[in-house]
Parts: structure tokens; C-alpha cells; sequence
């Protein structure tokens, strides 16, 4: 029979944390510092295999796992000494979710678990403690009617306000041992009355009642979402945890916290953390009460009068810092971590790798590089390509005029402006009609999501830097203010006010994640400074890649901008866009309703001097680096006129009646534009567009090579190509031009001519094509359309829907299918490359700039890939972690 379950605790352990896929993240590690000789309280872990046979089986366990259970569950009572359901002497457990990838707050928990009427009796006994006992039992029935028995927790919020009410109590701490045993008695008959049933007794039912929950849980709607934005297969399953509880609210010598070995939100290399003293840890991330700092060093930056854990239990503090020491050493990596202190003792619930924002991934993994603790090669491993994203967004202009609302915790940095929104679905609503929207909560919690990843930023008036807020804003890098203490949020969301000035729904507010400030109105903000750490990264990055990295620009501007992210050429500058600009869409639509060749070359003629130009410019700005030109390939419902008054600008610009233009532009109506009169096939219809276009990007070429001395080496490309016949063609005439021009200008040059590969045709044909070409460029946009059958301009409409129903597991236009469009490339590469072995290949659909397709460019063997020039960094650091990987196997 497999194993379904691993034991840990009591100074040993089943498993190891390299067995997470088995055991989840958190029972994997919680094994592994059981292993390590740190205090853990004996539990075992149910495995994510049993979950995954769960769901096979319409919801079934596999046979012999209640027997295996009771077994594990007799260890932990022998290592303990306490039995579960014991009268006298009971063991109590918590019963926790964790999956192989972190999901924070998305599924269930139970604690407190094997309390009823006869044994919280017992536990009132051992702990010498009423209150306690029956704090304890009341927090269990409110958590696992919730969890488990699908109880609305509002019951039990007013159940517990009323009877404060009726009472003038204010704080929990009012509330005496025979104040909680009078709610633990109304919670019950709730219970009973919202269920038909009283509150389960027996304490076996507890625990498989528990158990169904959390497996359960790993279906319900925030994990999918959450799964489906964080690209984590539903085919993971999660694990269940099962541990004996430890109590950090058994008095003023027991407390819980969480805690960070490094800051998370700068990487600086001090302890961070909070902790709560007499409280359990779901108080220390419900943002209810504010907890206090680990250390004096944060408290006194903080400006705090509540003490420290280094000052209220000094010698813990020297313990806790001791396993900190551990856990980093042992992990080689910044650790966070749950512990709670009962009575003096410390345990340890939970370590492992810290989430952190960009900046902090990069000094960390500078940091550790220099402490001597990793590679230059694992520094690169450790951050996330895609979270670099942030650091290349805006911060605040220090000379801006700003309005101070208020100041909050600097939950996650950057610097954002949106209109404000009071509700997360709102906020989903606002920004999917193209609004900038910031999310304004009280608190967030994990059915906010959605809206968090559709706003630009987040402020909640609750909560400190562990709150669900700041957790899940710092792993979505998105700029987050919380515990913005002055705000306060009318109950119907109709507005709010921040130190008493009001504020509504559509107002433009800005945050300041990295100072925790608000401000009314927007502020203006700068571009980020990319030296330092990020420097040293992409540096280590370079040294592993083996694909260089190009960008996809048009403009100086962008080229610029793509040199200074570390472009090593243009992989794709789409010549349509640059007739975009109001002053040249004349002459291109001029020479689109050209009836006549005649007709056409005139509005050529106006354009060969602009385009000459915009080469030129783009050529300086490269500076010798290669650049990939293609030519024409508009879509044609893109230019064509979209009113009459267009119309009639064009005619009266040619001189030409516009009812002949009318006419002209209704014939030119394509009912499917992006599979119509398009790429090579406008150049073969008609010569003289490419004619043109070449014309400009040799002469361009020959001016500035010319000028600086330096080699200039255009890469031509032709678009949408289907049959070799077509490339053989234009590259007659490309060559034709080219040799024109050097005629006229008694010089000459290396360029080369290529083809993007966008068609399945193409890519079916390959090995002929290339005979024709000296590269190719997989054009992933127009490949994903015509390999799915899919309409890049349409398919938003309805793909959203197929990625949440699991049709897809991504969208493919985002990252490659590489089941399919995949296929497709590794055929041309194989049958290009048996043709031409050193035939250069390259990328330049959206792809190129994303990490996982990324790693499949590396795996079939590009040469390189290009992206637009924000993302230039994400690219060199994906394509040095997928070199590496690939180097691995
Ligand atoms: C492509 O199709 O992938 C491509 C880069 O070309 P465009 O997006 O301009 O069609
Ligand atoms: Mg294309």
C-alpha cells in the first residue's frame, strides 16, 4: 500500500524538504525542522496523493487511510501524553491545508479541534484556566461551524457583539470565563438552529469533518482563482496537516507571531516580524488587534510604545534568534515563520522561503551571494523574472505637489494613481472598462483578489505588514498602504473620510507603497534608478544565458530605452506602426485607396524621405547592434479611413473626388482583416510599397554607416509568409533594390533576409523556406491565431471564460501552448536547421518577453528572443534561469 501518511515530531521525522510535492510546502518543512532538532509539535501529514485520488474518485479516500490516521494519531498522543477526546487529559489539533505552492489564506484551517462540552472541562484543568478553556472552545465552534459546517461567521460576530452590547463591554478582555461559556452555549443553539443538528460532539467526526473541509477547499473559488493568477495546476492537489496545538493565549507568558529572517519589503538584514502577546495566530493576520515588533531596533522605528519581544521575554527572543540562525543557514535563504510561546516554551508552526518583494529578492540574493552562502549562479535562481516588473515601475517625482492624506505601513512598494473603489468587484468592473481604480478596504481578504489584481493599487484602513493585504499586494507587485489608521469607511460603501476629509468613489487618489503615504489627487511620478543590486543580478543573469536578448521597437525613444535595459538589438520594429502619427496617416492612406500604381508610387514618394529617417535614427541609436526590420504588414482595417470626414481629408489631399475613395474603401472591407490582404501578400500585389521600404533601409543603412564608421547590418524580414514561392519572389526584388541603391551610392554592405515564421504552413514547409532565408523569427501572435483557429482581435470576448473553466490552463496568447503552437516551432527549428544548420532563429510574438515561454525558446534551441523594451530584463533574467535549468536536465 503507498504511504499516504508521514509522521513528524518528537525529535524525528517521515519525510524531508525535498519531498514537497508530496507533502505540501508546509508539511515538508515542518519534517524538516523536526528533523533539524527544532521544538515542533508532533502531527503527520495526510499526503497531496490521497487528495489527488480524493478527486478521482468522485470524492472518495483511498482504503486503508482511516486506519492509518488513527495510527498516526496514536503516536502524537504517546509523544504529547495527552489523548484525544480524553475527559481529563485531552489532545487538541489543528487541521491545516498546504499545497506545494503557497496559497495564503485561500484554503481552510480548523484549530482548536477535539474540544466538546466534557473536554474543555479538562483542558480548563490543565491549564489551570476558565477563561482560556473557554475562549478556546467558543473560537472553535465559531471556526469549524464556518469551515466546516458552512455557518455564516456574521452569526457569530453579533452573537459576540450583542452580548458585549448588552453588557457596555468594549475589548474581548472584558469578557470572563462565564461570559465565554454563556456565548459557547448561544453558539451552539445557533448551530442547531442554522443546521436542523446540534454541533458535533464526537471528536473523530470532528476530525474527518475537518479533514473533508480542507481537501474540499482545494476546489473552491478564491484557490481557483488564486491558482489560475499564479499559474498553479489544479492537478498539484494539497496535503492536510494534522498537530497537536500549542497555545500562545495561555496567559501573559504566551504569545504568537510570525516573523521574516530578513525584511521582505527591502532585504535588509535584520529580523522583521510581529507578534501578539496572549493570542492565537490567526489574530496576529486578521489585523484586528495590532501587534507589536519583534525587535527595538523596529519598534523604535516604528514609534511605538508597545514593547518589543526582545524586551517583554528576553531569553525566547535569544532562542527565537538562534533558530532564525538555523533556518536560514540550513535553507541558504530568508525564512518566514510562524511560532507561538506557550507559557515560556517556543515552538515553531511553520518556516519557509520568505515571499519578498523584487527589491528585496535581488539584495537577498546579492547578499547571501557576498555572505558566501550561494552562487552567482543560485543568486540568479532566486529571483522571479516576473516580479522585476515592479522595480521598473514609476515611483513618486520628489518635486511633485502632493496633498498628504494620511500615513499608513509601507506594505509594498511603488507608487500608483487610481480612482478610488470601495469594493473589489467594483474595482474588476472599473478597470475592465479602462479605468486606473484603487482599492480602498477597511481590510481585505481572500475574496478581494480579484479586484486587487484588477487595481493599480491598495489602502486599507486595518491590519499590519503580515495582513492578507500586504501579503497578497507584495506577492501581486502591486503598491499597497495598509493600516491606514485615519481612514474610515462608511458601512454602504457610498464614501469614506481619511482625518476627517471626505472622500468618494471616482476620486483620484495616489500611494506611496514604499513610504505608506495617501494622497489626494494624482501626483507625478520618475522612473526607477536600475543600478545596484539589480545591476549585479542582470550581470550574473548575462553570464548564464546562452539567447541573446533583443527588443521590439519602432521608435528611437524605445530603442533607447531597450539599449539602456540591456537590448542587444531590435528582433521586430513593425514598420506600420510607424505611419500611426496623424502627419504620415495621410500619406498611407493615400497610397492604401491608390487606385492606380501611378496613384500609389505618388504617396510613396511623400513617404520613402520619413522612412528613410526613421531607419536612420534607429540605426544611430543601435549603434552597430543588428536590427530586424519587417516590412508592411497592416492589417488593413487598422488604416483604412473609419469615418467620411477621413475620407474626405484623403480626397482632398490627392485632389481626388471622394466618392471614388468611398467606393474604394468598400471594396477594401475584409471580413476577417487579420486573416486578409496582409504581409507578404500586400508586397506582392504591390512592388512598389517594398520597393519603397527597402529603398529607405539601405540608403538609411549606407548614410549612417557612412557617417559613423561603423558596420551597419540591416536584417530584413518578410512578414505572414505561407509558401516559399511567395519569399523567393520578394527576395528577387530586395535584392534588386538593394543593389540599386548601392549602384547610386558607390557603397556597399552586409545585410541579410529573413522571414517570420507565423503561418502553420510555414512552419510545416520550413525546411523549403529555408533555403530561401537566412533567419527566422517566430511570429507566436500570428502562429497562436492560425494554430487555434482564434482571432487575436476577438478571442478576448470569450478565452477568459476557458482559462477559468480549466479548458485552457493559460491563455495562449500570453504564454505558449506548447502542445500545439510549441509543436509547430519545433518542427520548423528541426526542418530549417536540417536545411541550413546555421540558420538564426529567433522570437518576436509577445512571448518573447514571457518567463515559461521563455524557457521553451531556450529547450528548443533559439538563438534569441525579443520583447517589448520594458520587459528587456524580465527576458535576460528568464533566459539565464531557463539556461541554467536546461543545463540541469
Ligand atoms: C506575430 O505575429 O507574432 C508578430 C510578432 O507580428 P504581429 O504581432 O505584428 O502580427
Ligand atoms: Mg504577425
Amino acid at each position: 500500500m503507498a504511504q499516504y501518511i508521514y509522521n513528524f515530531g518528537g525529535g524525528s521525522a517521515d519525510g524531508t524538504t525535498d519531498m514537497r510535492n508530496l507533502l505540501g510546502g508546509k508539511g515538508a518543512n515542518l519534517a524538516e525542522m523536526a528533523s533539524l532538532g527544532l521544538p515542533v509539535p508532533p502531527g503527520f501529514t495526510i499526503t497531496t496523493d490521497v487528495c489527488i485520488e480524493y478527486y478521482k474518485n468522485g470524492r472518495q479516500y483511498p482504503d486503508g487511510l482511516s486506519a492509518a490516521v488513527a495510527d498516526a494519531l496514536a503516536r502524537v498522543e504517546d509523544i504529547v501524553g495527552k489523548k484525544f477526546g480524553d475527559a481529563k487529559n485531552p489532545l487538541l489539533v489543528s487541521v491545516r491545508s498546504g499545497a506545494r505552492a503557497s496559497m495564503p489564506g485561500m484554503m481552510d484551517t480548523v484549530l482548536n479541534l477535539g474540544l466538546n462540552d466534557e473536554t474543555v472541562e479538562g483542558l480548563a484543568e490543565l491549564a489551570g484556566d476558565d477563561r482560556f478553556a473557554f475562549d478556546s472552545y467558543r473560537r472553535f465552534i465559531q471556526m469549524y461551524s464556518d469551515v466546516v459546517l458552512g455557518v455564516d461567521h456574521h452569526t457569530f460576530e453579533d452573537i459576540i457583539d450583542t452580548y458585549k452590547d448588552e453588557r457596555d463591554y468594549f475589548l474581548d478582555t472584558d469578557m470572563g470565563a462565564d461570559d465565554w461559556r454563556a456565548v459557547v452555549d448561544l453558539y451552539k443553539d445557533a448551530v442547531a438552529e442554522a443546521l436542523g443538528r446540534p454541533f458535533p460532539t464526537d471528536v473523530n467526526e470532528q476530525l474527518w469533518g475537518a479533514i473533508d473541509a480542507v481537501f474540499g477547499s482545494w476546489m473552491n473559488d478564491r484557490s481557483k482563482t488564486y491558482r489560475r493568477l499564479n499559474n498553479i495546476p489544479e492537478s498539484w492537489g494539497t496535503a492536510v496537516n494534522v498537530q497537536a496545538m500549542v497555545f500562545g493565549n495561555m496567559g501573559d507568558t504566551s504569545a504568537t507571531g510570525v516573523a521574516f529572517t530578513r525584511d521582505p519589503s527591502t532585504g535588509e538584514n535584520s529580523y522583521y516580524g510581529e507578534f501578539l502577546v496572549n493570542a492565537q495566530g490567526e489574530d496576529v493576520v486578521a489585523g484586528i488587534r495590532t501587534p507589536q515588533a519583534l525587535t527595538t531596533k523596529a519598534r523604535a522605528e516604528m514609534g511605538s510604545n508597545d514593547p518589543s519581544l526582545e524586551e517583554v521575554m528576553p531569553e525566547t527572543f535569544k532562542e527565537l534568534s538562534d533558530v532564525f540562525a538555523k533556518l536560514e543557514a540550513h535553507y541558504a535563504d530568508m525564512q518566514d515563520i510562524e511560532f507561538t510561546i506557550e507559557q515560556g516554551k517556543l515552538w515553531m508552526l511553520q518556516t519557509r522561503s520568505g515571499k519578498r518583494t523584487a527589491k528585496a529578492a535581488l539584495k537577498i540574493a546579492v547578499d547571501l551571494c557576498q555572505e558566501g552562502k550561494i552562487t552567482e549562479e543560485q543568486a540568479v535562481m532566486r529571483v522571479g523574472p516576473a516580479s522585476l516588473d515592479q522595480l521598473l515601475h514609476p515611483s513618486l517625482d520628489p518635486h511633485a505637489p502632493r496633498d498628504l492624506l494620511t500615513k499608513g505601513l509601507p506594505a509594498s512598494p511603488g507608487a500608483a494613481s487610481g480612482e478610488i473603489v470601495f469594493s473589489a468587484d467594483e474595482a474588476e468592473k472599473r478597470a475592465a472598462d479602462g479605468h486606473k481604480v484603487m482599492l480602498v478596504r477597511t481590510e481585505t481578504s481572500p475574496e478581494d483578489i480579484h479586484g486587487m489584481h484588477a487595481a493599480v493599487g491598495i489602502v486599507t484602513a486595518r491590519g499590519g505588514m503580515t495582513s492578507h493585504a500586504a501579503v497578497v499586494a507584495r506577492g501581486m507587485g502591486r503598491p499597497c498602504v495598509c493600516g491606514a489608521g485615519e481612514l474610515r469607511i462608511e458601512r454602504d460603501g457610498s464614501g469614506a473620510t481619511i482625518g476627517g476629509r471626505a472622500i468618494k468613489a471616482g476620486d483620484m487618489l495616489t500611494i506611496d507603497g514604499s513610504t505608506g503615504e495617501v494622497f489626494f489627487g494624482e501626483v507625478l511620478t520618475v522612473q526607477p534608478e536600475l543600478s545596484g543590486d539589480f545591476a549585479k543580478v542582470m550581470e550574473w543573469a548575462d553570464k548564464c544565458r546562452r539567447m541573446k536578448v533583443r527588443a521590439n521597437a519602432e521608435t528611437p525613444l524605445d530603442a533607447q530605452t531597450a539599449r539602456d535595459f540591456g537590448a542587444e538589438g531590435i528582433g521586430l520594429c513593425r514598420t506600420e506602426h510607424m505611419f500611426f502619427e496623424a502627419s504620415r496617416i495621410l500619406a498611407v492612406r493615400q497610397m492604401i485607396l491608390a487606385e492606380t500604381e501611378r496613384g500609389r508610387r505618388s504617396a510613396l514618394e511623400k513617404l520613402l524621405p520619413v522612412q528613410r529617417s526613421d531607419f536612420t535614427e534607429l540605426f544611430e541609436v543601435m549603434a552597430g547592434l543588428p536590427v530586424t526590420i519587417r516590412l508592411l504588414d497592416p492589417p488593413l482595417h487598422e488604416f483604412l479611413p473609419h469615418t467620411d470626414a477621413e475620407i474626405v481629408e484623403v480626397a482632398e489631399a490627392t485632389g481626388v473626388d471622394p466618392d471614388v475613395f468611398r467606393r474604394r474603401a468598400r471594396e477594401l472591407e475584409e471580413a476577417n482583416p487579420m486573416l486578409g490582404h496582409r504581409g507578404c501578400r500586400l508586397g506582392i500585389t504591390y512592388p512598389e510599397i517594398y520597393e519603397m521600404q527597402v529603398r529607405a533601409i539601405m540608403q538609411a543603412a549606407c548614410d549612417v554607416a557612412k557617417a559613423s564608421g561603423e558596420s551597419v547590418v540591416p536584417e530584413i524580414m518578410v512578414p505572414l509568409v505561407a509558401t516559399v514561392s511567395e519569399l523567393r519572389i520578394l527576395k528577387a526584388r530586395i535584392e534588386a533594390v538593394a543593389k540599386e541603391v548601392f549602384t547610386e551610392k558607390g557603397q556597399t554592405l552586409e545585410y541579410t533576409i529573413g522571414t517570420m515564421i507565423e503561418l502553420p504552413r510555414a512552419a510545416l514547409t520550413a525546411d523549403q523556406i529555408a533555403g530561401e532565408a537566412e533567419f527566422f523569427s517566430f511570429g507566436t501572435n500570428d502562429l497562436t491565431q492560425t494554430t487555434f483557429g482564434l482571432s487575436r482581435d476577438d478571442a478576448g470576448s470569450f478565452l477568459p471564460s476557458y482559462v477559468r473553466a480549466g479548458l485552457l490552463e493559460q491563455d495562449p496568447f500570453v504564454s505558449i501552448d506548447r502542445d500545439g503552437v510549441g509543436a509547430l516551432v519545433e518542427i520548423a527549428v528541426e526542418k530549417g536547421r536540417r536545411v541550413k544548420p546555421d540558420l538564426k532563429l529567433g522570437i518576436c510574438g509577445e512571448h518573447g518577453g514571457d518567463p515559461l515561454s521563455i524557457d521553451f525558446c531556450e529547450r528548443v534551441g533559439l538563438d534569441y528572443i525579443s520583447c517589448s523594451p520594458y520587459r528587456v530584463p524580465i527576458a535576460r533574467l528568464a533566459a539565464a534561469q531557463a539556461a541554467v535549468s536546461a543545463k540541469k536536465g
